[in-house]
């Protein structure tokens, strides 16, 4: 089994203290910062674009895992990489040649990953699966934080975990949205390894929930 990796989204942070949140979870053991990138089309919430993933890049040494919830996302990926991306993701939803952007993000040596909403089947992704180093499954509808896990995303992860392993493929499993001190155990029973969380960690004792959410 994978080590498990907790990716607090700054979606939850205070963003009028964006530097002093970034350091309160980096202290706190978080191993990625996830960043919410939303454009009002793709998901009916707007959040932030390149400048402040460039501002980010400058104040901290995680690993930045940028999320792009935008529709035509192959218009802003050298954008995205130059602000500092070390792993970026696009929505096979949003995409419509979806082997090209993965190919543009891999060339520019940025880990790519592609995201699917909860009602996208694992279909999608198969043919380009030796290209990818995460896939991202949506466990609540995108756009807000704060929702509750849809139940039937367990058997997705799972059911992915079996497609990863048996075709013996180098792959993290991601899941965004709704991941909690209760729901943690099962995503990760179910074969996820990288583990968004907003509310959970932001909210409290960040190194208290950190560790919970990794099952300690
Ligand atoms: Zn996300």
């Amino acid at each position: 089994m994978k080590i498990v990796k907790i990716a607090p989204s700054i979606l939850s942070a205070d963003f009028t203290n964006l530097e002093s949140e970034i350091k309160k979870v980096e202290k706190a053991g978080a191993d990625l910062l996830h960043i919410d990138v939303m454009d009002g089309h793709f998901v009916p919430n707007i959040t932030i674009g390149q400048p402040v993933v460039s501002a980010i890049r400058k104040k901290t040494k995680l690993p930045l895992d940028v999320h792009l919830m935008i529709e035509e996302p192959e218009i802003y990926l050298d954008e995205f990489i130059d602000a500092g991306a070390d792993c970026l993701t696009v929505h096979l939803e949003a995409c419509r040649h979806l082997h090209r952007a993965v190919s543009f993000i891999t060339k520019r040596k940025v880990k790519a990953g592609v995201a699917l909403n909860p009602a996208t089947p694992l279909d999608g992704i198969k043919y380009l699966l030796s290209e990818l180093s995460l896939v991202l499954l949506m466990t609540v509808n995108p756009g807000f934080g704060g929702q509750d896990l849809i139940p039937s995303a367990l058997s997705k992860i799972a059911k992915l975990n079996e497609i990863i392993q048996s075709g013996g493929f180098n792959i993290d499993i991601e899941v965004d949205g709704g991941i909690n001190k209760e729901t943690a155990p099962k995503v990760i029973k179910a074969g996820a390894n990288i583990l968004v969380a907003g509310y959970a960690v932001y909210q409290g004792d960040a190194r208290k929930a950190i560790k919970s959410l990794r099952g300690l």
